[in-house]
């Protein structure tokens, strides 16, 4: 059995008898991000290496059931918001079966999922019936040859675009369109990505580029702030800000004054949200993350594999999430990017 982390985790029975994780400063943990996978058939530069031959063995991947048996040990703990993801979530066979399973899980309240919108146009309808709620679909450019640089995925623009359609149809909204921005690539497309959310009612969030790239390119002088995108827009299209639903709301959102849509910024680098964060990750390969920086995982597929009981489980879990870290730590000059790079993760 994997030595498990040392000091006790916190679980706090609220007013209501609602068992809540806590971690040690008191930041309620209530979401997970489950990757299904680390397989991809794009290779995003900002995410994936071109080498796309680096998978983990089929052996380590874990099964439908063992995922399953987590995600119901944790939603006993208090997880209430899944979100799947990967590697591309839809490419790994048995996907709908494992989110209708997911939606029936007691305590489960919010279940999304994030594609690259590839197999979106003819999933979103079992997608929809599986029972998920929302999707996020990333698209990093509407011009489809800077759209086929960036994934390097020739030929694949049109097709995303009509799984956003698809999705919107399929009532899994409010459909996100997420955009990471990279100097150089596609920072010019900011006014496009925003009358893209004006013309389709989408709510389109640009993601400050992190450093969680295979290939190890990024730098500060990439990342295009939340602050830019702000004044790049709101000169034009003038910008109401939107209250957060709950702290622990990645991005910072803004309605158009005049009209529909909506757009968000998930500024990590330039305003970091770490002391609401609510979040835990499982990657593929049955690693507990407390962190998207995470430097230490933890080892619950080894611990589930050995033949644990859920009660040895959930402590575990609860002892690994009670030394969450306080935040990441890009902006400190001593910052390490963890090994493990975005798609082995699960964004
Ligand atoms: N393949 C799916 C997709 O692309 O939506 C799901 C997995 S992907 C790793 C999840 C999210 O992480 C995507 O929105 C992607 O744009 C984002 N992402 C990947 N690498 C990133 C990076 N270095 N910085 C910021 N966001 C990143
Ligand atoms: Fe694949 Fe998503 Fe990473 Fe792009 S961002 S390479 S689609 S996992």
């Amino acid at each position: 059995m994997p030595a498990g982390p040392s000091r006790a985790g916190s679980l706090a029975i609220t007013a209501g008898e609602e068992i809540m994780l806590k971690d040690s400063y008191g930041r309620d943990i209530h979401d997970l991000r489950i990757s299904v996978t680390d397989r991809c058939n794009f290779r995003c530069v900002y995410c994936k290496s071109a080498d796309s031959k680096n998978y983990f063995p089929h052996k380590d991947l874990l099964g439908w059931d063992e995922l399953m048996r987590l995600a119901r040990v944790m939603a006993g703990l208090g997880i209430r918001k899944v979100r799947v993801t990967g590697g591309e979530p839809l490419l790994r066979p048995g996907i709908i079966d494992f989110l209708s399973g997911l939606k029936q899980i007691k305590g489960i309240r919010d279940l999304a999922l994030t594609t690259n919108g590839y197999l979106l146009g003819q999933m979103a309808g079992e997608l929809a019936m599986a029972g998920v709620h929302r999707v996020n679909v990333s698209m990093d450019s509407s011009d489809p040859d800077r759209f086929a640089a960036i994934t390097r995925a020739p030929g694949s623009f049109e097709r995303v675009m009509q799984g956003v359609d698809a999705a919107v149809e399929a009532g899994l909204g409010p459909v996100k369109v997420n955009v990471v921005l990279v100097r150089g690539f596609n920072e010019g497309e900011i006014l496009g990505f925003a009358e893209l959310a004006r013309t389709k009612n989408l709510i389109v969030r640009f993601i400050e580029f992190m450093p969680l790239d295979a290939d190890h390119n990024w730098d500060r002088s990439l990342v295009v702030t939340a602050r830019e995108i702000f004044e790049t827009i709101h000169p034009v299209f003038p910008l109401d800000e939107v209250p957060r639903r709950e702290a622990s709301e990645t991005a910072l959102r803004y309605r158009f004054k005049d009209g529909k849509g909506e757009i968000g910024m998930v500024a990590p680098v330039s305003n970091p949200f770490c002391g609401a964060c609510s979040r835990i990750r499982l990657t593929a390969d049955g690693k507990l993350r407390t962190c998207l920086f995470s430097l230490e995982e933890y080892d619950v597929a080894g611990l589930l594999r050995n033949g644990a009981n859920d009660s040895t489980m959930e402590e575990y879990i609860s002892r690994a999430v009670d030394k969450k870290e306080r935040g990441h730590r890009i902006n400190e000059p001593d910052f390490v990017q963890p090994s493990r790079t975005m798609v082995y993760i699960g964004g």
